[in-house]
């Protein structure tokens, strides 16, 4: 039955390995999604942002054409301005190029925002530039990192997994059985009985029972936890690692 105990122990520190490497295999993908989720992002943000920048320069040209066309607009009325014969005609026409003029500072105001505007987006562009270069750098050497320590903890997974597979063929089917009923239920299936206590639950153990666990002729259970239980056969001035 030592045996039997010896070969659990082992299974169980197997298992807990093996759980700990499928919780790497599952982190360090997600980790690698979400790094590369964030470059996505500040990369469709720096996109959104030289849209923006390409649209403003388009709207300053067309203001800027505009104004333009509009002073072209009254140089010419101007000159037709001496050519005029009846007041009615020059009083419309002093309205039209006092109308242009007004449309014109509009225009003007206008071009003076698009160029504020123009300057925030450049710095904003510039800077978003700049982040996403440095995030790229950074989250690439990560992310290779992360790989190279998946396909390790691959490795070192399957050669944990072969292990396993030995040391269940060590062990008494039924046991075994046993032992895959207890972890499902608890997690930790052999703990330490101490001082007539199950170091699993910190129960007493009956005094009787306690004996039999100390003998190991057969497998002990704890009464209340069901855990299989087992005695170190130097239990005196060891330091516990339960
Ligand atoms: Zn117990």
């Amino acid at each position: 039955m030592r045996s039997q105990i010896t070969a659990l122990e082992a299974l169980q520190q197997l298992d807990i390995e093996l759980r700990e490497l499928e919780d790497d295999l599952e982190r360090y993908p997600q980790e690698i999604s979400r790094y590369k989720e964030e470059t996505e992002n500040t990369k469709q943000s720096l996109a959104k942002a030289k849209e923006e920048l390409n649209q403003t320069r388009k709207r300053k040209m067309e203001s800027e054409s505009k104004l333009s066309g509009n002073k072209d607009k009254i140089k010419k009325a101007e000159v037709k301005l001496f050519e005029i014969k009846t007041y009615r005609e020059y009083e419309a026409l002093q309205k039209e190029i006092g109308d242009v003029k007004k449309a014109n500072a509009d225009l003007e105001e206008d071009i003076l925002k698009e160029m504020e505007t123009l300057e925030g987006l450049e710095t904003e562009v510039k800077e978003k530039e700049n982040t996403l270069n440095e995030k790229e750098k950074e989250y690439d050497k990560i992310i290779d990192i992360y790989n190279r320590k998946i396909s390790e903890i691959t490795k070192a997974y399957e050669i944990k997994k072969q292990e396993k597979k030995k040391m269940v063929s060590l062990i008494n089917p039924e046991i075994h059985t046993l032992y895959e009923r207890i972890r499902r239920r608890n997690g930790v299936v052999i703990v330490q009985a101490r001082n007539e206590l199950c170091t699993g639950c910190n129960m007493n153990i009956p005094p009787q029972l306690f004996n039999e666990v100390l003998t190991s002729k057969r497998m002990i259970q704890c009464p209340n936890c069901q855990r299989i239980l087992y005695c170190e056969e130097t239990t005196e001035g060891e330091v516990q690692t339960a």
